[in-house]
């Protein structure tokens, strides 16, 4: 989400006149997007705060706006904090000095292939550990038209992919007048010409419904890839966390998905270390990842964010050593099964869309999400091509191309 806006706000300024740089040394403009998720996240982004102070004090002409989830609704308090900052800003709106800019301002006029798209703002879960909805308020879904119109005309502009973005995105519409949901969007961005491939991220596994997996089964822009957040495999966590699920749901849930959409990747977000996890809870949470193994899977120490539940009403009592400890566990557990999965694509051939070269190699992303390398002189950027797969790893696999679509 973050990087979706930062793109947003560096298109909004080259609209305006200016230029990227490379350092904030360099610049006249400098925005500072913020994630406040976990503590660590935080402490990064007030050091940067604090380490452009003395460049603030030597240039008082550049202005230093911060924006992104550290600006809470206590602006004063971070402007006491932090004086040297012109201006603080919310997630996702646009910079206060600026005139109100149409929205195709913060269009890219030539987009990557794959782009994203902010579809709903904001959470309506509050979840115990989580800060997000406490900085990013309830949730706003922008309309059917709107989201429509904008992927047209990032389609016209060169993207051949985009991903539908949203902390809860199979929420999606209903705070809309008519209640579209997120499988009446996936039906209606599927027609748009040009367009190949549609993904989302994320969903809440309460909110998944059967005519979303249906959609996602049917349309055939709509990628085999679904982000299902689990956070623990232990019911008594779940609980505590107030995710409005039980693991024997949630099981019920891959089932059913992987039932309906053959060859369906599944990721999911895993938080150790949560207060009162028992060395067995964990291991319910191992068991749990064993048994439905994911193709990608995000894990966190537990980070005990200020104003949520959690902090206010639980101890975070489980040693960071432990926490540490339980992360590598699920690392190394899932590395062996990312790679077991993986090797499965040896000498298939996948097709990639194309983003861009780094290093000498193109590098692109099948249908189900997974990084691919290859070499060759010609230009392929925004191209679907067919690739042979020769080596795999946990993380992304490597061929050759075999034929141009
Ligand atoms: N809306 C998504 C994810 C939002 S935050 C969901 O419902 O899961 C992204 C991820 O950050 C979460 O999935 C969670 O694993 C992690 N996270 C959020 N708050 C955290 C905290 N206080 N400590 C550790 N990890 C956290
Ligand atoms: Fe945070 Fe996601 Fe829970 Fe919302 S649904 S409170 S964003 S973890």
């Amino acid at each position: 989400m973050n990087q979706a806006e930062s793109e947003r706000l560096g298109s909004l300024f080259e609209h305006l006149g200016y230029q990227a740089t490379d350092t904030a040394e360099n610049a006249d403009v400098v925005v500072l997007n913020s994630c406040v998720v976990r503590q660590s996240a935080e402490n990064r982004v007030v050091n940067k705060i604090q380490v452009l102070r003395a460049f603030a004090r030597a240039h008082p002409d550049i202005t230093l706006a911060v924006t992104g989830c550290l600006v809470n609704s206590d602006s004063a308090k971070l402007k006491k904090d932090f004086p040297h900052v012109d201006y603080f800003f919310k997630p996702g709106d646009f910079p206060p000095w600026v005139e109100k800019p149409e929205a195709t301002m913060a269009l890219p006029q030539k987009p990557s292939p794959a782009t994203y798209v902010s579809i709903i703002q904001g959470c309506n879960n509050f979840c115990a550990y989580c800060i997000v909805p406490h900085r990013r308020g309830r949730e706003i879904s922008r309309t059917v038209p709107e989201v429509v119109c904008e992927v047209r005309e990032l389609v016209k502009r060169g993207s051949k992919e985009v991903t539908l973005l949203g902390q809860n995105v199979d929420s999606y519409g209903h705070d809309l007048p008519d209640k579209p949901d997120l499988a009446d969007l996936l039906k209606e961005l599927n027609t748009i010409d040009g367009l190949a491939r549609i993904r989302f991220l994320t969903n809440h596994p309460k909110d998944i419904s059967d005519k979303l997996i249906d959609a996602i089964a049917g349309l055939d822009r709509v990628c085999e890839q679904v982000s299902l957040p689990v956070q623990s495999g232990s019911d008594d966590i779940l609980k505590l966390m107030k995710r409005g699920y039980n693991t024997t749901q949630y099981r019920r849930l891959v089932k059913k998905i992987r039932d309906a959409i053959p060859g369906a990747a599944l990721s999911t977000d895993i938080i150790v270390g949560f207060p009162s996890e028992t060395d067995f809870q964990f291991q319910e949470t191992v068991r749990l990842l064993s048994e439905l193994r994911f193709d990608t899977v995000h894990v966190a120490a537990y980070s005990p964010r200020p104003g949520t539940t959690a902090s206010r009403e639980l101890e975070d009592d489980i040693l960071p050593a432990v926490k540490k400890e339980r992360l590598s566990t699920i690392e190394q557990l899932q590395g062996k099964i990312a790679a077991e999965i993986n090797e499965h694509l040896l000498g298939k051939t996948v097709e990639i869309l194309v983003e861009s070269r780094v290093k000498g190699k193109w590098q692109g992303r099948t249908r189900t999400g997974k990084l691919v390398f290859f070499s060759d002189s010609r230009e392929y950027t925004g191209q679907l091509v067919k690739i042979r797969i020769e080596k795999t790893s946990p993380w992304s696999l490597q061929g050759t191309i075999s034929r141009t679509k």
